[in-house]
């Protein structure tokens, strides 16, 4: 089926407001495995958007309009498209009662024109609007042997979002006979392009499911969307292609999937705490130039207390020396940003904690504090575990900014004892 969106609102035109309504729907169109050819803004015109409602149908089975939809003079879109559709609008005793509720319940005075928000084209389905006033609407018919169909909906995003995910999805999931299902392969130690290259020709061929990656600021994140008539069948064919990527050169680098957004944000501390629940470990930090952005990341996931026992901000070196009892000697010979520094600094924080696994960090955030031997952006990592300790030295783009560079290193904190538990 193929769609495109088109905004009505002279506002959108003139600059003074984004049209957040369009990319919110064109995200969630493709989540459904529509597809969109393209996005239209038109004013508040009746003859243009007469025209426009026109040549979108003359290429589209599926238009979603969004704005005026209100009770306003300016608010035509219902009435251009009921034309278009050869409708009459009538009275719709339902909206007419929901909206005299809402006027009710909210104490504002209701003026006549609202009622105006009651009248809807003849054998539309309506989607009732919890959020505002103005009822959205589904109109489909077969126009030319084709059966169109028009979405409206309410222009303020405050509606229009909740009513698209309640009201429409279940529509368009219902129209197209077809639901969808993503999964997300999260990869670590490889770039974008790397990615790509490996996976450029199971990405052209795929089709169903779909294969995209996606750069983020730490990882790369490989999205397998697939359609089908059920959410089972999608799921066994986003398996399958999962299956078919970890066998190529780029699986050495997945870590962890996810299918959900939440998840996906937080995916390496998730699967830190996954990694430590499953060996029943225990886990603590010891974090200079960090200061606490590691456990406080683990103290955001509700029920991290079981795997977290605490972590040491350990900003100055006297801290590093007499809370974490890192040698003087270390620092005066090696510095504070040494792999020599992060060893003890680990081995310290394991110690004090008593946990079973702790990570350090020390490094040059910047800007300033860089030096020609440790540019900003160098970072020391130290692993203890058992009697075993590992150390790291990473050097973080030095275009990075202070902020960039210590979320850089939050994630690769995590990601080494991540690779250290899974072997
Ligand atoms: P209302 O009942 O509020 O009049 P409506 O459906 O008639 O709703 P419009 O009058 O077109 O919508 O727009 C109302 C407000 O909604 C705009 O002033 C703007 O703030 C917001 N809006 C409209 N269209 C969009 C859009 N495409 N993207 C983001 N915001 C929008
Ligand atoms: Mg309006």
């Amino acid at each position: 089926m193929i769609c495109e969106i088109l905004s009505v609102g002279t506002e959108l035109l003139l600059g003074d407001i984004i049209n957040t309504d369009a990319a919110f729907i064109a995200k969630r169109l493709s989540e459904l495995g529509i597809t969109s050819y393209r996005q239209s803004v038109v004013g508040d015109n009746a003859e243009r958007l007469r025209e426009t409602i026109g040549e979108a149908f003359s290429r589209s089975d599926l238009v979603i309009l969004t704005g005026g939809l209100g009770p306003t003079l300016d608010d035509i879109t219902k009435k251009i498209t009921a034309e278009y559709f050869g409708v009459p609008l009538l009275m719709d005793e339902s909206v007419r009662e929901d909206l005299l509720r809402f006027f009710d319940k909210t104490g504002r005075p209701m003026t006549e024109n609202n009622l105006l928000q009651a009248l809807i084209p003849e054998g539309a389905e309506v989607f009732f609007n919890k959020w505002g006033t103005a009822p959205g609407i589904a109109l489909s018919k077969e126009i030319n042997g084709t059966l169109k169909t028009a979405v409206l909906l309410p222009g303020p995003p405050s509606e229009c979002e909740p009513m698209f995910r309640e009201c429409v999805t279940p529509y368009l999931k219902k129209l197209t006979n077809q639901t969808s299902y993503s999964l997300n392969l999260h990869l670590y130690g490889i770039g974008e392009s790397r990615a790509e290259a490996i996976l450029h020709d199971m990405m052209e061929q795929s089709t169903n499911p779909t294969v995209a990656p996606y750069a983020c600021e730490h990882e790369v994140r490989i999205r397998i969307t697939a359609f089908g008539k059920t959410e089972d069948e999608c799921r066994k064919l986003c398996r399958e292609k999962a299956k078919e990527i970890s066998k190529t050169e780029a699986g050495k680098y997945i870590y962890t999937e996810t299918n959900d957004p939440w998840e996906a944000k937080n995916s390496v501390v998730l699967a830190l705490i996954a990694a430590l629940r499953s060996r029943g470990m225990t886990f603590g930090t010891a974090e200079s130039c960090t200061a606490g952005m590691i456990s406080s990341a683990v103290g955001d996931i509700p029920g991290a207390s079981d795997v977290l026992l605490g972590g040491i901000v350990s900003y100055a070196n006297e801290v590093k020396e007499k809370v974490l009892g890192v040698p003087r000697v270390v620092l005066d010979d090696f510095g504070a940003v040494s792999e020599e520094c992060a060893a003890a600094m680990a081995k310290g924080a394991k110690k004090a904690l008593g946990c079973d696994i702790a990570v350090s960090v020390t490094g040059v955030a910047g800007p300033g504090g860089g030096s020609e031997e440790k540019p900003v952006g160098t970072v020391c990592f130290g692993l203890a575990f058992g009697d075993e300790v590992i150390t790291e030295k990473v050097m973080f783009n030095r275009k990075s900014d202070r902020m960039r560079i210590r979320r850089l290193t939050t994630a690769h904190a995590m990601m080494m004892v991540i690779k250290k538990l899974k072997g």
